[in-house]
């Protein structure tokens, strides 16, 4: 879980049937950010956990977070989940993405669209039909934010170990291509999903990789 992600005050499954009541935003400003500085916000996939800050409740009301945001969503993602026949994905399009929609802040985009000349998204199939990571290159540096193409370590190892991927023939392909194109490569890889240090280099390792952080 990545309760960063699942944002306060939802009374999700995900987070035991509890609402969150994390100091995020609390952080947020102590690193010197404020929401209304925030111009882009990438959702990698639409699940529970990496779209619960797109909104927060203000006086009994979801309103977003971040209002002068655009906030990047995959087309396909999208049209995948508006209509799935889920109880608490409704549920979580209503509350964490309809008040984005609402707003006009929300722009949906092809899988590999480009945000800036530094940064743009690469599709990793697979995890959800529609799921992006973000690269980033800048300055001959190049680091890369996962998403949920892969959720630990150890699928560096056992790139076949799924995590409830939607396709998990596409995802253990989706794994193994870029684990090989990163390997020995200057190139940080950032697991969101993973524990402290989350950000080191894929080595390759025997017939597999490992993290190096
Ligand atoms: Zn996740």
């Amino acid at each position: 879980m990545c309760p960063r992600c699942v944002g306060n005050d939802w009374p999700r499954e995900i987070t035991g049937g509890d609402p969150l009541a994390t100091p995020f935003l609390q952080h947020f400003d102590e690193a010197g950010w404020s929401r209304d500085g925030v111009d882009a916000v990438v959702c990698t996939h639409l699940h529970v956990d990496h779209v619960g800050w797109n909104t927060m409740l203000e006086n009994g009301k979801w309103v977003p977070t971040f209002p002068k945001a655009r906030d990047l969503i995959g087309r396909q993602e999208y049209e995948f989940w508006r209509t799935y026949d889920d109880e608490a994905q409704r549920t979580m399009l209503g509350d964490s993405i309809k008040p984005i929609f609402d707003a006009g802040l929300v722009q949906l985009v092809e899988p590999d669209h480009v945000i800036s000349p530094e940064i743009r998204l690469t599709p990793f199939i697979g995890r959800t039909p529609g799921h992006v990571s973000v690269m980033i290159e800048s300055e001959d540096e190049c680091a890369v934010i996962t998403g949920d193409m892969t959720h630990h370590p150890c699928q560096l190892a056992h790139p076949d170990w799924m995590f409830g991927d939607s396709d998990p023939e596409a995802a253990v392909l989706t794994r193994l291509r870029p684990f090989a194109e990163w390997a020995d490569q200057p190139i940080l890889v950032i697991g969101t999903h993973f524990a402290a240090p989350a950000a080191g280099h894929v080595v390759r390792d025997a017939a597999a990789f490992r993290f190096a952080v």
